[in-house]
């Protein structure tokens, strides 16, 4: 009877069109490229291939032993029942300290709310900020999650693109020109994937001033990349007294302290908008995992001007930047920029477009990823996915070893394009 139900149910998905089923709001939505892309190396791995990837942003590092100790206690200490929604009292006072004692940011716990990592963290800010038609501005290049994370809450993407010669950074006469009665949210990444680039000081007291002449805008500061930072001191644009109350800062311990796995995020918001994030989070997750949680608490007490595992990780990104740097360079005809944080490269390829490989011409940013994953055996990410598609993207956090390897090959493609 059951296998006959079985059957029948089947047939019925099998014969309807696919359309028809799914909801419009999941069929318009983009796949995760850099996701994609990863999952598709490891595809190609498991197949037998010897393919390096560049693609995803994660670091290679384990996560530091006295984090782990602390999830072990955890557990021990049977942390594993519900948390509170928006985090342990103890991990929000956390998170209050490690504010004050890096960014010199006053808040209260009651200003954060801790997430299943950065991107539930955004996606919350979103749904609870932007209603159907409300303008989200967008510099381009973004990260590929921003764009969809608005087009899911029926927001209206507004890109404004910079340049390479620029470094890839927005002026605040940009964001004027694009701002209209509609516009509720500005996002930008900072040190920026995809491109590794910082705001200065000066550049976010300009937008800032920007943000200050028009009511009711916001500012989602992504700071994810904080502690992957070669220049000197990480400048937030919630420092400036006058509009901090209309930032929304996000952070998290991905990336800075090699816990992606861990999927922890959060944020430090007005208390209005913290609260409605919470309430959206009650909804969703109820919580973030309690021994998560617990493992970030001891995460969030290593200071990153003396944790010996924070500098280590960043010395060994400086050093593969500047090798990764040299090598690009020698390749003809990409523009480089040198990242001054984050772990990503981002290449202009376009002097290749119109090229040919066996027939196949390249034409734009999504045929190079793959002519150089499927003759190059590389993964990167097509800058397209990122608002660019004069560039790719090269995550450099894996060894110096593959790093080398990895760019020998690029260059080899290269030039067997005609
Ligand atoms: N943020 C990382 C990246 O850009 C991780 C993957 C993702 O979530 O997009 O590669």
């Amino acid at each position: 009877m059951c296998i006959f139900a079985l059957q029948f149910t089947t047939a019925i998905i099998k014969t309807t069109n696919i359309m028809e089923i799914l909801s419009n709001r999941i069929l318009n939505m983009a796949e995760s490229e850099t996701l994609a892309m990863t999952a598709k190396a490891r595809e190609l791995k498991a197949q037998g291939k010897d393919v390096i990837s560049l693609s995803i942003g994660e670091p290679d590092f384990n996560t530091p032993e006295a984090v782990k100790e602390a999830a072990k206690r955890a557990i021990d200490d049977n942390f594993t029942h519900y948390p509170p929604v928006p985090g342990y009292p103890d991990l929000r006072e956390a998170v209050c300290t490690k504010f004050r004692r890096d960014n010199g940011l006053e808040f209260k716990p009651e200003q954060i709310v801790v997430s299943t990592g950065a991107k539930q963290s955004i996606y919350q800010l979103v749904q609870c900020l932007v209603n159907p038609g409300d303008e989200v501005i967008i510099p381009t290049p973004f990260w590929v999650s921003y764009k969809e994370i608005v087009r899911v809450a029926e927001g209206k993407c507004v890109y404004v693109k910079t340049s390479i010669e620029n470094d890839f950074k927005v002026t605040a006469e940009q964001l004027e020109a694009a701002i209209t009665p509609r516009t509720k949210l500005i996002m930008f990444s900072s040190p920026s994937n995809p491109t590794g680039m910082l705001y200065s000081r000066d550049e976010l007291r300009a937008i800032a001033d920007v943000v200050m002449r028009h009511e009711n805008l916001f500012v989602m500061a992504d700071e994810i990349y904080e502690h992957i930072n070669f220049v000197g001191k990480h400048e937030s644009i919630a420092q400036f007294a006058d509009v901090k109350e209309r930032v929304i800062t996000v952070n998290g311990v991905a990336k800075g302290f090699a816990m992606t796995g861990w999927r922890i995020g959060f944020i430090a918001a007005p208390t209005a908008i913290a609260k409605a994030c919470n309430k959206l989070q009650g909804q969703v997750t109820s919580a973030t995992c309690s021994i998560a949680q617990k493992a970030t608490v001891q995460a969030m007490l290593m200071d990153p001007a003396t944790s010996q595992d924070i500098i280590n990780m960043r010395e060994t990104f400086r050093q593969r930047r500047d090798m990764v740097y040299q090598l690009l360079r020698e390749i003809p005809g990409l523009k480089v920029r040198l990242p001054q944080g984050a772990f990503y490269f981002f290449p202009d390829v376009s002097a290749y477009y119109g090229k040919s490989f066996n027939d196949k011409i390249i034409e734009n940013s999504t045929d190079m990823a793959f002519y150089l994953l499927n003759e190059a055996n590389v993964a990167t990410v097509m800058g397209s996915a990122f608002g660019d598609d004069d560039c790719i993207r090269l995550s450099y956090a894996t060894s110096e070893e593959l790093l080398r390897e990895a760019l020998r090959r690029i260059k080899e493609a290269l030039a067997n394009l005609k």
